[in-house]
């Protein structure tokens, strides 16, 4: 029999996060409850010690709370205290990870300032060595891990899948009486793949709240299965990111996809988007929409965004687009200092809305909004404050006069806050 639906039933919060066993990565906590950390990777070489440096300073300016750079050869091992050593200068304490493939226990052994300078080792599996090597190598990451007390990630690879263990368990598979299907297997491998090295790394000695996994795929739905199976079956903290998820658009959209729902279940304690910059593209780009889809998930509050309708055919020009992305910036610019000043005043909201259909209406729920006139209206555009109709703008000064009032609006607002009190 069906039922009426009951509107009290519903429930805009995502599940209970998922118990995972914390990780401590330099002063941040990775997992255990922790929110969800924002995290991204250098793209410079990381031997340019210079280039490197800048480039993690702006990523973590722009609100990355853990850094990964390459370290791939002797002169990028040997660069990494010196990166270290002048981001701490420029005052910069984000964690540095380093990224490990082929060699990494060769570099750490020879290079104990970079072994020391990191805040946290990441080993592929899948590429740590082969045959025989390989436990002695991945054996010797752990024991750099176990002795200097850093944690290590364990990210397997799509690209770089284990391949010892896939052709074994293909070959279960094809002895099966039902056999599944490849990338079913395929997916097995990869779960497995993370949690027999956390299994190995336990039994050398780095305890779970050393360890946090990844599985990274390029496809969405593999992606979601792949961790929502870690996850099941392990409470290791675990770094989401979908790999070469591509430019521009679609390595977002992809990325979203796949985070968001891995996310909404819960799942996921700290997240990277791989985006594939455009050339001469901004690398802080990928800080900026991990950012964004924690907060719209709301899971996290970093920087007051600004509502903005679609625009149609009811609002022919471009003014209300140049103001959303005007404020917008001008919002990004402003919250450095802004928050160091008024604390809590990440949790601004500003619409800027198209013309009187749904303006004043979205303007009125949001701290301040504005609604611009659409085609055929009163080139008028009242602003809303707290609800209420507060003044109208009009010509040529609008876009400075509605920033003004914003920069108002949070004086008045958060100067009031008291600072939290001392512990
Ligand atoms: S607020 Fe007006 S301009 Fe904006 S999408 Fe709605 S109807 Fe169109």
């Amino acid at each position: 029999m069906n039922r009426s639906p009951n509107p009290s039933e519903f429930s805009a919060a995502p599940a209970p996060r998922r118990h995972s066993v914390g990780v401590r990565v330099g002063e941040v906590q990775v997992g255990g409850g922790a929110p969800v950390v924002v995290q991204s990777m250098t793209n410079t070489d990381t031997a340019d010690v210079n280039a490197t440096v800048r480039q993690v300073a702006d990523l973590a300016r722009a609100g990355s709370e853990l850094v990964r750079i390459t370290v791939d050869r002797d002169e990028a091992a040997a660069a990494v205290p010196k990166i270290k050593e002048k981001l701490l200068t420029m005052g910069v304490k984000v964690p540095l990870i380093g990224d490990f493939h082929y060699i990494g226990h060769r570099l750490l052994s020879e290079h104990p300032g970079c072994a020391e300078a990191l805040d946290k080792y990441r080993i592929n599996p899948g590429n740590v060595g082969f045959k025989e090597k390989k436990d002695r190598q991945f054996s010797a990451i752990v024991e750099f891990a176990l002795k200097l007390g850093k944690p290590i990630r364990i990210g397997a690879n799509w690209g770089s899948l284990d391949q010892e263990l896939l052709t074994s368990l293909m070959d279960e598979n094809s002895r099966s009486s039902a056999p599944k299907d490849a990338r079913e297997v395929t997916r097995e491998a990869m779960v497995q793949s993370a949690l027999l090295s956390a299994a190995r790394a336990e039994e050398i000695g780095l305890g779970r709240d050393r360890i946090i996994l990844s599985a990274k795929v390029s496809a969405v739905q593999d992606l979601i299965a792949v961790y929502a199976e870690l996850a099941r079956r392990s409470d290791y903290a675990l770094h989401l990111g979908l790999t070469e998820a591509g430019m521009g658009s679609k390595g977002i959209v992809a990325s979203s996809a796949a985070i968001g729902v891995l996310l909404q279940q819960g799942i996921g304690d700290t997240i990277r988007i791989s985006l594939t910059p455009e050339p001469g593209g901004d690398r802080t780009r990928e800080v900026q929409v991990a950012q964004e889809l924690l907060q719209t998930m709301g899971l996290r509050t970093f920087v007051p965004l600004v509502a903005a309708c679609p625009g149609c055919g009811r609002t022919t020009s471009t003014t209300f687009q140049e103001l959303a992305q005007n404020v917008q910036s001008f919002i990004r610019e402003r919250m450095p200092e802004w928050k160091k000043q008024y604390p809590g005043v990440e949790g601004l909201t500003v619409a800027v809305m198209g013309c009187i259909v749904n303006g004043p209406g979205e303007s009125k729920q949001a701290d301040i909004g504005i609604s611009l006139p659409g085609t055929g209206e009163q080139p008028t555009a009242p602003v809303f404050i707290d609800g209420k109709k507060a003044t109208t703008l009009r010509g040529e000064n609008l876009t400075n006069d509605f920033k003004k009032l914003v920069e108002d609006y949070v004086v008045r607002r958060w100067s009031a806050v008291p600072p939290p009190a001392a512990e």
